[in-house]
């Protein structure tokens, strides 16, 4: 069983115990039911919070340290792992002297936004949980909406995380944004790209002829996957999108990078993301 009551006044510094649980019950029903052994109780609020910078110097914030919000949507945990899987590749390269210090700043910049995004949805999802008349009719018009499906598929992919881009520059609608999880067909039979991913190490995918694509100073760090992919790309949101003939993935599952028939600007894309080459 689950209980969940909401309490007459915030600010409580202690931690919650079952004889305060009760008195709540009591105070709403007229008894606690005989509440006993509970396994877990907690407090939470409606806080929205978020850290103004997300690295300082050798001090990095990731999880709830970094943003806290209301449970609603089951969000938090969702970003905060996202969090420490963006940094955790960023952070071993620089400890490995593979990237410079710099790599740690894009952390802050791809993970802030993501984060202001949930506070904003979740404080739209506190004022939708008041009872008055006018957020009554407020819930009903957003009801309506989320019936239609160009919203609802926005607003999934808002809350499940899917939507995100980071905001590399211009190109393919790929850049940026998650890889999707294609079934690949390779000379060593069926591949799915994220098993690509266990390594956490980043991956060329080169989709065109094979042996097309030479990152040899970068060997050491990028492993290069020849195949074929017969489907369709379809991206959360946005549907179908341009096939492309390769694509760099970051460890994160990211698209660093993406090819029309010509390697312009693979080399930039692999000293950025995989520090520079190395010589011959
Ligand atoms: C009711 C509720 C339901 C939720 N449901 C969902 C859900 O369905 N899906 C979802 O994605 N998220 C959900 N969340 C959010 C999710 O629980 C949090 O975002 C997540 O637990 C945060 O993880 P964290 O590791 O960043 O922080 P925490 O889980 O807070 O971990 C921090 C740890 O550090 C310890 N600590 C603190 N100070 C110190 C110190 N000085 N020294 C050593 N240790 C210290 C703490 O004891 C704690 O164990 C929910 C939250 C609530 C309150």
């Amino acid at each position: 069983m689950r209980v969940l009551v909401t309490e007459q006044h915030v600010g409580h510094t202690s931690e919650p115990t079952l004889r305060d649980l009760s008195e709540e019950l009591i105070a709403v029903y007229g008894t606690d039911f005989g509440i006993h052994s509970p396994t877990w109780i907690s407090r939470f609020t409606d806080m929205a919070r978020q850290a103004a910078s997300y690295r300082k110097g050798r001090v990095l914030l990731a999880g709830d340290a970094a943003h806290v919000h209301y449970p609603a949507g089951g969000q938090g945990l969702n970003i905060g792992v996202q969090d420490a899987v963006n940094l955790g590749w960023k952070l071993a390269q620089v400890v490995k002297k593979t990237s410079p210090e710099s790599l740690l700043d894009t952390y802050h910049t791809e993970r802030h936004p993501v984060a202001a995004i949930v506070l904003r949805n979740t404080m739209a999802q506190v004022a939708l949980l008041r009872t008055d008349d006018r957020t009554n009719a407020l819930r009903e018009t957003m009801s309506e909406l989320l019936g239609m499906d160009e919203p609802r598929k926005r607003v999934a992919a808002m809350m499940s995380g899917l939507d995100i881009h980071y905001d590399l520059g211009e190109g393919h609608a790929l850049f940026g944004r998650r890889m999707p999880d294609l079934d690949l067909v390779t000379p060593h039979g069926p591949l799915r790209v994220f098993t690509l991913l266990h390594d956490a190490r980043p991956v060329l995918l080169n989709l065109d002829e094979p042996g097309g694509l030479d990152i040899t100073p970068w060997a050491d760090r990028v492993r290069l996957i020849d195949a074929k992919y017969l489907g369709i790309w379809e991206l959360p949101v946005l549907g179908a999108v341009t096939a492309p003939t390769a694509v760099l993935i970051r460890p994160d599952g990211y698209v660093a990078w993406v090819g029309d028939r010509t390697p312009l600007g693979l080399p930039d894309a692999l000293t950025t993301w995989f520090g520079p080459p190395t010589a011959a």
